[in-house]
């Protein structure tokens, strides 16, 4: 039977990050996506030009709706927008003991937009994080999560260990935002792993992270193991900004249609 990824996150109208990247994502890698909003965003390349959040109560129903008659294996979180929100989600996660939960700390986006309030982080921390298989955040939101401001390869695993001592099973903390090659670093609790891809030289890097963990997400349902999941995610994810689109004026979206060797 094909396997059933859940995104749970905002909408993106232009179609490059958010559950629109999600659901992509997953029909790359041949897994049926469904999607749980969040939060619905007026945005294309530019700006993110407004945000409306959904009502809690309409998101455990939206979950119920596909839990009850679907079936989930494994979910991925994105933009959650506030505290209530992510309150929902985590009980929703506890309460169905989902097996594969992948967790993208979504704060901002590229145009510094806010994606999850302040409230909303500390609830994060507090009652998502412990629930994740993998937690994904890039170096904002690595410092923000563990207090550790990073610049040094040595603050990255410092701050690794903070976080991972928030209850996560495993963090990669992606180096998106550093100088010089793309380099991840996964810790399990137990060993510290790197992932490198070269820098590519382009502003069509909108929806990259959103890509990253779906990907990361659609390979452990496909029961790859966490380091195969994260190695094929990667190499997907940097060719997909090789082959990005140049829409908009802006940062433009990846191309999730490239090939995959199954
Ligand atoms: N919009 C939505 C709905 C998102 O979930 C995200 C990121 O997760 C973004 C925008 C930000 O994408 P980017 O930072 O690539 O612009």
């Amino acid at each position: 039977m094909i396997k059933r990824a859940l995104t749970i996150g905002g909408s993106d109208s232009g179609g490059g990050a958010g559950i629109q990247a999600d659901i992509k994502t997953f029909s790359a890698f041949a897994v049926y996506g469904m999607s749980v909003l969040t939060a619905v965003t007026a945005q294309n390349s530019l700006n993110v030009n407004g945000i409306t959040g959904i009502p809690p109560q309409f998101v455990s129903l939206q979950f119920e709706s596909v839990l009850t008659d679907i079936g989930i294996d494994g979910v991925k979180t994105g933009m959650l927008f506030n505290a209530e929100i992510v309150q929902t989600v985590a009980q929703k996660l506890n309460e169905n003991h989902i097996p594969l939960v992948v967790v993208d700390p979504v704060m901002r986006s590229k145009s510094g937009d806010i994606l999850l309030e302040n409230r909303g982080v500390d609830l994060l921390m507090e009652k998502l994080i412990p629930l994740a298989t993998l937690l994904t955040p890039n170096i904002p939101e690595a410092e923000m999560l563990s207090g550790v401001p990073i610049r040094t390869d040595e603050d990255i695993t410092t701050a690794a260990k903070k976080i991972h001592d928030l209850g996560c099973k495993a963090v990669l903390i992606k180096g998106g935002h550093r100088r010089g090659n793309a380099t991840d670093i996964l810790f399990d609790g137990v060993e510290f792993s790197k992932f490198t891809a070269p820098r590519i030289d382009t502003q069509n890097t909108h929806g990259t992270g959103c890509t990253y963990s779906a990907a990361i997400l659609a390979n452990l349902i496909k029961g790859k193991n966490l380091r195969d999941a994260i190695r094929l995610s990667k190499w997907f994810v940097t060719e997909a900004i090789k082959h990005a689109f140049p829409l908009g004026k802006g940062h433009g979206p990846l191309n999730h249609f490239i090939r995959i060797e199954k």
